[in-house]
């Protein structure tokens, strides 16, 4: 990477069904110096993320990236130059900044991360950060799980399913993840403490939940809507709770889809459905990370990264979201780690 050239992802074309790579513009301008009150950050990590494929449309939670701008993203960085005090140069801080090699900041929304050897960078995306928080506070706080319930969580080998399975078992719950191989499934039952799993791709989800869960579904953490939460709805109990976490089968949709013909089940079982956000949460981080970390020291909870090296591969890497290819959290390495 040279160092006096900033590479960048622009937002060339609003993506019509799956990313393409000419929805993206890859241009270099010179590094930018910080004004007054600002840092520069070299970003060292770039997390990407379903939601991605919805900041760049123009119907997002977050307000929509024009055409030309820089794309969004999470990273991970080290602060190279600081005009601003609450960020001293060397600083290694986290936040929703760019998909680019350097970015200007006030800091605002920054985090500035603890110097601990015994944690990678990584973690900080795969464990803690957006990802935990969302496993955490999503299941706790909306889920609700009680020892001896049934939990079912989709996209069980992701990044977020994979810490929601893992934080049931420390529950009390029964656990049944749904995901996309034999391998992913394997490896949340054999290494994650499972108690069971589905391939969806492979089985007829309604007759394995049916078999898999014989006292009913109490949770549902939801991170891909459409037919498989339609399964989930014919079993769930009376006060189940079904969290909406996300919905990744729909996002490349290019018309809106029906709807699961089954919502009516809520009223019959008296069922609660929510929504949830993690940015709602970023408050209340310390109460996940305690818990997340001490779980993790305790050898109760894993986490496995999918760590693709170059910024230049971004856009392509986003796919493995969709089609099923990341193995756990799906990270852009775009330069050196200074603590590697
Ligand atoms: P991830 O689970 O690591 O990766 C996405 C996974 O989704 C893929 O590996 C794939 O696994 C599965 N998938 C893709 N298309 C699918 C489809 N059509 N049907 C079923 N499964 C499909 O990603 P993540 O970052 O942990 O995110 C998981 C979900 O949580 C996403 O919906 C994301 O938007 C959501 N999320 C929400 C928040 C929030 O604040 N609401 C925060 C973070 C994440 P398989 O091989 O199993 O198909």
């Amino acid at each position: 990477m040279n160092s006096s050239i900033n590479r960048q992802w622009r937002l060339a074309a609003r993506p019509v069904g799956a990313v393409k790579e000419t929805d993206f513009e890859f241009t270099q301008e010179s590094v930018p110096s910080p004004s007054q009150g600002e840092i520069l950050v070299r970003n060292i990590y770039l997390s990407l993320d379903p939601t991605n494929r919805n900041w760049a449309s123009d119907n997002s939670y977050l307000s929509p990236i024009s055409i030309g701008d820089v794309m969004l993203g999470a990273t991970i960085g080290i602060v190279e130059q600081s005009n601003n005090d609450a960020f001293p140069k060397g600083s290694i801080v986290q936040g929703l900044l760019q998909w680019q090699d350097y970015s200007i900041t006030d800091g605002s929304g920054l985090t500035i991360l603890p110097n601990i050897p015994s944690i990678p960078l990584t973690a900080h995306f795969g464990l803690f950060g957006h990802i935990g928080l969302s496993a955490y506070f999503a299941l706790l706080d909306i889920g609700k799980p009680n020892k001896g319930e049934t939990l079912v969580v989709s996209a069980a080998a992701g990044a977020v399913g994979s810490l929601v399975g893992q934080i049931g078992k420390i529950k009390g719950c029964h656990v049944v993840g749904i995901a996309g191989s034999d391998e992913k499934c394997r490896w949340i039952t054999d290494e994650l403490g499972f108690d069971a799993a589905i391939n969806y791709k492979e089985e007829y989800v309604l007759d394995s939940l049916t078999k898999l869960c014989p006292d009913g579904i109490d949770v549902y953490f939801d991170n891909v809507g459409g037919e498989i939460l339609e399964a989930v709805l014919n079993l769930i109990n009376i006060n189940a709770r079904l969290v909406i976490c996300g919905m990744i089968s729909q996002y490349n949709n290019t018309k809106p889809q029906p709807g699961p013909s089954n919502l009516s089940n809520l009223i019959s079982k008296r069922a609660l459905m929510e929504g949830f956000l993690v940015l709602d949460y970023m408050q209340r981080a310390n109460e996940a990370i305690q818990d997340l970390g001490k779980w993790y020291s305790e050898g109760k909870l894993q986490y496995r990264i999918d760590l693709v090296d170059g910024l230049e591969q971004a856009p392509s890497a986003l796919n493995k979201l969709f089609d099923g290819s990341n193995k756990g959290k799906l990270i852009i390495k775009i330069s050196d780690d200074p603590s590697s």
